[in-house]
């Protein structure tokens, strides 16, 4: 079994950084998507129980996207793929286009991707790469087990879980509770070094261009309404007690 996954690089989500007009700033780290975590370590384990045969990573991104893929490698994946595109090109019917691309052409058994981003949100990479492949898809994928050509998925559900079984190929979207991701080792990050990174320009591909603009991305100001109580603790316990009383809370 081949598996293909795809991971964004996007902003950290514990290290969002705003300049002093309240803008997103673009000095923010970037770090793997967490769902594309998931996806990575699932696709490792496949590959170290022996069902599948070779594990890509690939990204979609500016150069510096590189990282995500390093990343990848060095948890354990084989190798990787790189398409440069500028920020302006991005567009998830695009990001899907390229996925599917390479899905086709690299005659992929599963897709793993992650349920959604950190910051697109969209959710929509996925699906659209499954309708594009006239493939399966199975989205909110918390456990995955593999049979005689076909897999037995776990998802998440409102009520508790729905097991569904599914051929190959298939493209599965990852979602929190799949496994734990394991941190790259030393080794592994020495290894990675040599594994091989293809890289490849946007525009080698059929793609429209981004048709959707992006507002601004600010900070919003909290409004926090609240009493504080400066005392000491058995005052303030009372007074407390006096507005709990007030607000018919107790
Ligand atoms: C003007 C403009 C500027 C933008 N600038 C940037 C930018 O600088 N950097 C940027 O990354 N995005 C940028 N975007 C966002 C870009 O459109 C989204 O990355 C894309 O639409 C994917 O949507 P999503 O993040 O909601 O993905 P979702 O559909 O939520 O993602 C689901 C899964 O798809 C896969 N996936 C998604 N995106 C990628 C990718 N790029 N490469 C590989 N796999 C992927 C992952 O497995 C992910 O978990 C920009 C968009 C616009 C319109």
């Amino acid at each position: 079994m081949k598996i293909l996954v795809p991971v964004k690089q996007v902003p950290d989500p514990n290290a969002i950084r705003f300049d002093a007009s309240g803008t997103f700033a673009s000095s923010t780290p970037r770090v793997v998507n967490e769902y594309d975590q998931y996806a990575i370590e699932e696709a490792i384990r496949l590959k170290e129980s022996g069902a599948a045969t070779e594990v890509v990573v690939m990204t979609i991104g500016p150069s510096g996207a590189r990282d995500a893929v390093n990343r990848g490698l060095a948890m354990g994946a084989d190798r990787g793929l790189l398409v440069v595109a500028s920020d302006t090109d991005l567009e998830a019917t695009d990001v899907a286009a390229v996925i599917t691309a390479e899905a086709r052409d690299g005659g992929y058994d599963l897709v793993l991707v992650g349920q959604e981003t950190s910051d697109g949100g969209s959710g929509v990479v996925g699906p659209q790469v499954a309708a594009k492949l006239g493939v399966p898809l199975v989205s909110n994928v918390v456990s995955l087990e593999v049979g005689d050509g076909k897999l037995t998925l776990g998802r998440e559900v409102e009520d508790g879980r729905h097991i569904v079984e599914t051929p190959l190929p298939v493209v599965v979207c990852a979602l929190t509770g799949l496994n734990d991701p394991r941190s790259p080792s030393l080794k592994g990050i020495m290894a990675a070094r040599k594994k091989p990174v293809q890289e490849a320009q946007i525009a080698s591909y059929e793609t429209n261009g981004a048709d959707i603009s992006w507002g601004k991305l600010y900070a919003e100001e909290r409004v926090v309404e609240g009493t504080i109580i400066e005392t000491d603790a058995e005052s303030a316990a009372r007074q407390v007690v006096e507005l709990l009383r007030e607000k018919k809370l107790i």
